[in-house]
């Protein structure tokens, strides 16, 4: 392993920490340890620089500073949003509607939800995975109090018509919450523009670090705190805040959107690359997600006869790093809950690939992704039954 260099192409799942983030960070380890909440100035300092990123975050969504409030990442913003909406407007209703293309933060706590008396509606999406509007507005009910639909998806990159939900939403007084932890620092966001209430985002999804997010809450939303504790975060979520994670996030941002456009126009490139390469050289296979609403830097292409978890292993000895169908919820077989959404079915979900750049990439790892790829499919297809009988019954036609 350790001579092979790696080809990172897992950017959806986490991305590699920029180092101008940790740079960024490190005082806030050492010397400014200080706690936010004192009154010296070590603890000014510290208060100085949460403050500093938050407005920073504002900034780049168009928001208010004191309507962003960090997590501990994704999940947590997620399952703030849910939770504590519902329980702050059961009076008003206990109906949530949502998509069946969520990531499980959103799915999971919509389970969770479901067991204490709350009902949700789960919205089709068409083939492409785009949400099916129409059946989102037949779907609200005078007790429908959320709508939470994520901004893109983390398996195929398909953009969701997020100004049309909320509209939607508005129009009726609903609350729309998304999940832009794929798209925040990647595609430009207005909460204003796009009717936006709540919005997820996470920082190792854009080069910051793990286990930092934030939601946005717009003001006069009444949600209640999540953390119970001390006063922080307008006493909205306590603990003592995570000062470096915070520094790095904002760092993590700052750098994001002085630099939005030429990644995405560098990932892009590298996308339709492999893309087209796959889809010329790679007989039986089919690109999944939509061709134009997608996020720059998802690939996700499904090929008949092959099992995903085999490919990526092959991948993996090649040092190719990648994902899966069923790669969130590793060591269970059941295929991805988006693929069967968009109508895909069982064996054709299972052999899928994802393959997610960052700007970092290069066309010559590309074009090494492409031969890998191709060679490695041939191989596991010539082992195939599956794939022989096939061919046998072609051949006769
Ligand atoms: C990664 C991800 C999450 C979870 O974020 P964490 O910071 O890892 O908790 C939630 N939603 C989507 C769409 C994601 O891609």
């Amino acid at each position: 392993m350790e001579d092979l260099k790696i080809i990172y192409l897992d950017n959806a799942a986490t991305t590699k920490t920029a180092p101008e983030v940790t740079e960024a960070m490190l005082p806030y380890f050492t010397g400014i340890y200080g706690n936010p909440s004192s009154v010296y100035s070590l603890g000014a300092s510290a208060k100085k620089a949460v403050m500093d990123a938050r407005d920073l975050i504002a900034s780049t969504l168009g928001a208010k500073s004191n309507e962003i409030y960090f997590t501990g990442g994704g999940s947590e913003a997620d399952n703030w949003a849910l939770i504590a909406t519902a329980e702050a407007y059961a009076s008003k209703g206990r109906h949530i509607i949502t998509s069946k293309i969520e990531h499980h933060a959103i799915l999971h706590t919509c389970g969770y939800l479901e067991k204490r008396g709350y009902e949700i509606s789960y919205i089709d999406v068409d083939e492409n995975g785009i949400i099916k509007l129409e059946e989102l507005k037949a779907a609200i009910r005078p007790d429908t109090i959320l709508i939470s639909v994520m901004f893109a998806n983390n398996e195929i990159g398909t953009i969701q018509p997020i100004k049309e939900i909320g509209t939607i939403a508005k129009e009726r007084g609903i609350i729309f919450h998304t999940d832009a932890v794929q798209a925040y620092a990647h595609v430009p966001i207005s909460v204003d523009e796009m009717n936006i209430d709540m919005l997820s985002a996470s920082g190792h999804k854009f080069h910051g670090p793990k286990g930092i997010g934030f939601l946005y809450i717009r003001t006069g939303i009444k949600i209640k705190s999540f953390l119970h504790g001390g006063g922080q975060e307008r006493g909205r979520r306590a603990g003592t805040e995570n000062v470096p994670g915070i520094v790095g996030l904002g760092k993590a941002a700052q750098l994001a959107f002085e630099h939005l456009e030429e990644r995405a126009g560098k990932e892009t490139r590298l996308r339709d690359y492999l893309i087209k390469r796959i889809g010329e050289e790679v007989p039986y296979c089919k690109l999944n997600g939509d061709a134009g609403r997608r996020l720059a830097n998802n690939v996700n292409y499904s090929f008949r006869f092959i099992e995903g978890e085999s490919l990526l292993i092959s991948l993996d000895r090649k040092g190719i790093c990648a994902s899966s169908g069923s790669a969130c919820t590793s060591g269970s077989l059941d295929p991805s809950h988006v693929l069967l959404a968009i109508g895909l079915p069982h064996e054709i979900a299972h052999g899928s690939l994802r393959l997610t750049v960052s700007e970092e990439n290069t066309i010559e790892e590309m074009e090494k992704t492409v031969e890998a790829v191709k060679e490695i499919v041939e191989r596991l297809r010539n082992m195939s039954p599956l794939y022989e009988d096939f061919i046998k019954s072609n051949k006769n036609v």
